[in-house]
């Protein structure tokens, strides 16, 4: 790392103690941004990267509710600002029992970058809860989300804070949030969160806008080498929203996804994994994939294990972070991959993508590759804005320019900076800079 980067990233590690997913992300950023530093002397007189790396504000509240059994329970909430120097700060909830602030304030860090790459006017910030939605009924994650929001509200609006979904949060969860939002506020402010129903100021391709977008960028890159999808042995994890939404889209050009996964196994489908048999098990049903196992038939589940000792040629990481480590990334290279397109924010260790890059296989990290979900809510707010609704058509066609110009951004500035190919460099130089130049524009603040 660039010398005079090693103090400023120390003293951002002293300063956040206890946070390390956090720091993993600073760290990661810190390592492309040496050769920006050289070219502009200026950001680091305007100490541009201790100002990015303090979030402009951070909410820790407590949300209290009760469980059907009539018993009080205790979660914690946060909201993470982190930077509105491109617009209002813009991230999903994330409802998981592992969310702390650490987990916040790093999703919120890549998110300023992420949301910078999309050339949409939106800053970065994130939220969440460490309550645990699963096994809880639609009558109790009602009763959460309204507490959640009846401290949050005061926090967030459509000039200010738009928050989303993320892991944990679909639209059940969103339709709650918003109900309360609108009773407390007595407005109907469309543009306060994202992820709506299509009937309520929704957006159609949200809810496939990650998935969708992740294989996107992943085209391009395999488009640098001259290959598509088509043909692709393709592993994904996770078996969520990014996750089904990714199998569909890879699957439709043309590639065989073989297995995918949740946190109890995963499954190994070499058909290629029925989509709608799995959206019928995970989205409607809220079941298990060992589900799906059982009811598509022919196919095996393994209980526990990674999902990685799969071999294929595409890997598609949409379920966490930290999920895929350089052990499997070592096995996935044995077994002839090709390219990685990160579905999930930051799911390969630094030691993963390490072994990515020596190889020299397309890696597109998930700041660039899942942009799509974010830009999408960024034209769900341009069409709350102006009372319009766009077909799914028009939707998607917008969505695919996005991811298009997400790799020209990411691919020419890895050029630019004598790197080309390295998608890391690429998406932490392109969405810097254009936070940096706009923090200075606005002075000190
Ligand atoms: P969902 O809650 O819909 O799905 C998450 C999936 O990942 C589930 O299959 C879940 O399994 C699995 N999973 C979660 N935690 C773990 C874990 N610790 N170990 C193994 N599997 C796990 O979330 P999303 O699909 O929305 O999000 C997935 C990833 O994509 C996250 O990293 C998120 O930050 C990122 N992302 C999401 C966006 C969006 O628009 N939704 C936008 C950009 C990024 P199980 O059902 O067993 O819990």
């Amino acid at each position: 790392m660039d010398a005079r980067l090693e103090a400023i990233r120390d003293t951002v590690l002293a300063r956040n103690p206890g946070e390390a997913e956090f720091h993993q992300a600073v760290v990661e950023v810190f390592e492309s941004l040496g050769p920006v530093h050289d070219r502009h002397p200026e950001f680091l007189e305007a100490a541009i990267l201790e100002r990015l790396c303090e979030p402009e504000r951070q909410i820790i509240f407590r949300v209290p509710w009760t469980d059907d059994a009539g018993r009080v329970q205790i979660n914690r909430g946060f909201r993470v600002e982190f930077n509105s120097a491109l617009g209002p700060y813009k991230g999903g909830l994330r409802f998981h029992p592992s969310v702390y602030l650490g987990i916040v304030k790093f999703l919120g860090f890549e998110q300023i970058f992420k949301n910078a790459l999309t050339g949409m006017p939106i800053g970065g910030g994130k939220g969440g809860s460490d309550f645990d939605p699963r096994g809880r009924s639609d009558a109790e994650v009602m009763r959460f989300c309204q507490s959640f929001m009846t401290e949050l509200y005061r926090h967030i609006g459509e000039y200010t804070d738009v928050p989303a979904g993320d892991i944990g949060v679909g639209g059940r969860e969103i339709g709650y949030l918003f109900g309360q939002y609108k009773r407390i506020t007595n407005r109907y402010e469309s543009g306060v969160l994202t992820g709506k129903g299509i009937s309520w100021g929704g957006s159609l391709v949200r809810p496939e806008a990650t998935g969708f977008g992740t294989v996107i960028f992943t085209h391009e890159m395999l488009k640098t080498r001259g290959t598509s999808f088509d043909g692709q042995r393709v592993v994904v994890s996770g078996s969520g929203n990014v996750a089904i939404n990714a199998i569909a889209k890879a699957q439709s050009l043309g590639a065989t996804v073989v297995a995918c996964s949740d946190s109890s196994g995963y499954v190994v489908d070499e058909a290629g994994i029925d989509v709608a048999l799995l959206r019928e098990v995970k989205e409607v049903e809220r079941g298990r994939l060992k589900d799906y196992a059982e009811r598509r038939g022919g196919v095996s589940y393994v209980d526990g294990g990674s999902v990685w000792d799969v071999d294929a040629t595409v890997a598609l990481p949409c379920a966490t972070q930290n999920e895929l480590d350089g052990d499997a990334a070592a096995r996935l290279v044995r077994g002839g991959l090709l390219a990685v397109g990160e579905g999930a924010n930051m799911p390969s260790t630094r030691d993963a993508v390490a072994v990515f890059q020596d190889a020299g296989l397309l890696f597109g990290p998930g700041k660039a590759a899942n942009a799509g979900g974010v830009a999408t809510s960024a034209l769900e707010m341009q069409q709350n804005a102006s009372r319009d609704s766009w077909s799914f058509e028009h939707t998607e066609e917008r969505l695919t320019e996005i991811m298009v110009g997400i790799h020209h951004r990411c691919a020419s500035t890895a050029d630019e900076y004598g790197q080309p190919g390295n998608y890391v460099l690429g998406a932490n130089i392109g969405g810097f800079v254009k936070v940096a130049d706009a923090m200075l524009a606005q002075g000190l603040i």
